[in-house]
């Protein structure tokens, strides 16, 4: 954490203790969940420290935002490419650490040159899942292919149309 102490950010009491619940956190906090736990030892804590802080921190790309829950920004320490995955329950975010070669076609790029990519991946966790009693399945077409979640089996395929193609996966 040495190099919080460059120009232009310093590093007040209140900003350390932030950093360090940061530090090493794989939860990916939202703003307020940050400032709710930190405040436990550190009363003086305001909101608007950690919005500040956290806008330094991500300006000096120390951590990185993540809108994946279009409810609330969360924030990841892990600099480091990697993907997430979030349950649209309880909106837990979890990493994703796979390279995945997917690619935009050159006619598709616009003239870019392509230096990475973040995937988004949406779902329901486990515990949510059994918390649901109801247990999701994936159902794939024999014919096209398509694939569709769902509680029951579709009786016709959503992309191909043909009926009585749907079967459960795994
Ligand atoms: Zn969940
Ligand atoms: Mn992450």
């Amino acid at each position: 954490m040495e190099r919080q102490r460059e120009r232009g950010f310093k590093l007040t009491p209140q900003r350390l203790a932030i950093l360090e619940y940061l530090d090493g956190n794989r939860d990916h906090p939202a703003a307020e969940d940050i400032y709710h736990n930190v405040k436990k030892s550190f009363p003086t804590m305001s909101l608007a420290t950690v919005y500040n802080t956290l806008e330094a921190l991500k300006r000096r790309g120390e951590v990185v935002e993540l809108t994946i829950d279009p409810e609330r920004r969360h924030y990841d320490p892990n600099t480091e490419p990697h993907h997430h995955l979030i349950c649209l329950r309880c909106k837990k975010i979890v990493d994703v650490h796979k390279e995945f070669r997917i690619n935009i076609p050159p006619a598709q790029r616009q003239g870019f040159r392509i230096t990475g990519n973040h995937i988004e991946f949406y779902g329901v966790c486990p515990e949510c899942t059994r918390k649901g009693g109801v247990e999701m399945a994936v159902f794939k077409c024999e014919s096209c292919g398509a694939t569709k979640e769902g509680r029951c089996k579709p009786k016709k395929c959503p992309k191909c149309g043909e009926t009585g193609t749907m079967s459960k996966q795994g």
